[in-house]
């Protein structure tokens, strides 16, 4: 058994007792995430003022096809037909792909699915094409630029979509694509195939969309061009963030510099979209960029179609959009496109996101009087996991990490069997404070050493309105926690509602 943890970038290779008690947490956050958004997966994705997005999923395999729909994809984004490329000793054979495009097809029933015509080179190698080393591989002999070299690879793969496209709606389209003759080329083949299809008498899609990728900045400034000639575009921010900062997006060294934000990339996006849509082109983004929601006002404000994503990050997407309005959004894309830096659309896009919450500061659902956790840790996973379920926090692992950093300083054990773990923090919509009962007792380093069976975690939101909020309940709670009756009561009254009244009254919320 393997963990791989992303959040934190980690592998974990062997599991103990302690491991599976905090993976089986993480776990249990994550299925109470997906269920949240199920309101929201089968419908299509609207602002509140009912802008719509098409959210659709990016796949390698027709298998994942199935899994994208049941994610509530509105259609595969970009199918990176790779996959059936690579780890093997020859191409795949036309039929071999026929099978799998016309399974994606059916698995799709009717909506789009984007194929991308094999992407091989630069970091994808396979053993039977004739790719040798090269200094710069990212600049090298990639993408639509063996075509040519490997006509015959390419026309097997394009009959095989022409085949599979009567089962349901495919889209070919071109990768690394860096000048006009690259498409003409493509389109030219493609054409060539339909005749032969027809000759066979072999059924077809005849009005088959054909679009590009934008990956290499040189096409951003042919679109006009290249209307006529392609029916859509999507833009693969992966390589077009790469080519376009000079970054390579492999070397750790500078992978700082691969910046998302960069006003400049954002100038770069605007420039594609208004073009696309100047010439009449849809126009979608595929690379990561697409699937972070913390992007999504710029992605809304700059007036894509569509973004295609992973597929558990589809459902989070349309969910997400419903909290935007898309002249709000035009207007943070406006202002980060002027920004001096990408430090500064981060800051843009934390201030709408810091907006505060109405919220009181305890409620039921924050107290739980039979908690088990074994440890300190786990308290804090466990105090940061109840804000999460109580919506006051998105990001329960930033909280965490907030709490540690108070904790470092000093333990918040404040003796008596009290802890009260505190921190300012920007991970929290609202003030809040969490009262956890423990079943067992836990070493917390207090300052009279006595295990904690109470813990009061307090969140004070980080910003404006918190001015010394912070310490005007911590040293009211402090003075209380000195008194035995009130030790007494947190430990004795039966239940959460009698908890809540008994904290409001006291602390005076
Ligand atoms: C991209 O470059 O953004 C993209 C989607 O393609 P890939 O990541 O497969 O290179
Ligand atoms: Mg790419």
């Amino acid at each position: 058994e393997v963990v791989v943890d992303a959040t934190y970038g980690i592998v974990i290779t062997e599991m103990n007792a302690q491991a599976e008690r905090y993976y089986a947490a993480e776990h249990r956050k994550q299925e109470f995430q997906q269920r949240c958004f199920d309101d929201f997966r089968d419908k299509p994705a609207k602002t509140a003022d009912g802008v719509a997005l098409e959210v659709m999923a990016n796949v390698a395999t027709a298998d994942e096809v199935l899994m994208a729909m049941a994610g509530g994809a509105e259609g595969v984004g970009l199918f990176r037909t790779e996959m059936l490329f690579m780890g093997r000793d020859s191409a795949p054979s036309e039929e071999e792909q026929f099978i799998e495009y016309k399974k994606a097809a059916e698995y799709a029933a009717g909506k789009p699915v984007i194929i991308r015509t094999f992407d091989i080179g630069g970091d994808k190698a396979v053993s039977y094409m004739n790719l040798t080393s090269e200094d710069n591989p990212f600049l090298g002999y990639r993408g639509a630029r063996v075509y040519r070299e490997y006509e015959g690879l390419l026309k097997n793969q394009l009959r095989a979509i022409l085949r599979a496209s009567v089962f349901g709606c495919l889209k070919i389209m071109i990768p690394m694509v860096s000048c006009l003759e690259e498409v003409t080329y493509v389109r030219s083949l493609l054409d060539r195939i339909k005749t032969e299809l027809d000759v066979r008498s072999l059924a077809y899609d005849k009005s088959i969309s054909l679009g590009i990728m934008v990956e290499v900045p040189s096409i951003v400034f042919v679109i006009g061009q290249l209307a006529g000639l392609v029916d859509f575009l999507s833009i693969g921010t992966n390589d077009l963030t790469q080519y376009f900062l000079a970054i390579d997006r492999g070397n750790e060294r500078v992978s700082s510099l691969y910046q998302s934000r960069h006003p400049g990339l954002l100038g770069l996006i605007q420039k594609i979209v208004d073009d696309a849509h100047r010439h009449n082109l849809w126009v979608g983004m595929c690379g990561e960029m697409a699937g972070q929601v913390d992007h999504l006002p710029l992605l809304l404000g700059v007036g894509l179609d569509e973004v295609s994503v992973s597929i558990p990050a589809v459902a989070a997407i349309k969910a997400r959009c419903a909290d935007y309005d898309s002249r709000d959004c035009r207007t943070i894309f406006e202002r980060a496109v002027s920004a001096k830096s990408a430090g500064q659309v981060d800051m843009i896009l934390a201030e709408r996101q810091r907006e505060p919450v109405a919220r009181p500061v305890i409620e039921l659902n924050l107290i739980d009087l039979d908690a088990e956790c074994i440890n300190k840790e786990e308290a804090i996973q466990y105090a940061s996991d109840i804000l999460y379920y109580a919506h006051r926090t998105e990001k329960p692992a930033e909280l965490e990490k907030d709490f540690w950093q108070r904790e470092s300083v000093y333990s918040t054990g404040l003796g008596y069997g009290f802890a009260v773990p505190h921190c300012k923090t920007k991970a929290v919509c609202a003030h809040s404070i969490c009262l956890m009962r423990l079943k067992r007792p836990i070493v917390w380093k207090s300052i009279d050493d006595k295990p904690v069976d109470i813990v009061i975690a307090m969140t004070i939101r980080d910003g404006e309105t918190a001015g010394d909020t912070h310490m005007k309940i911590f040293s009211k709670l402090a003075r209380h926690i000195m008194h035995d009756d009130f030790r007494g009561m947190l430990r004795s009254l039966q239940d959460k509602q009698a908890v809540l009244s008994y904290l409001q009254e006291k602390l005076a919320l």
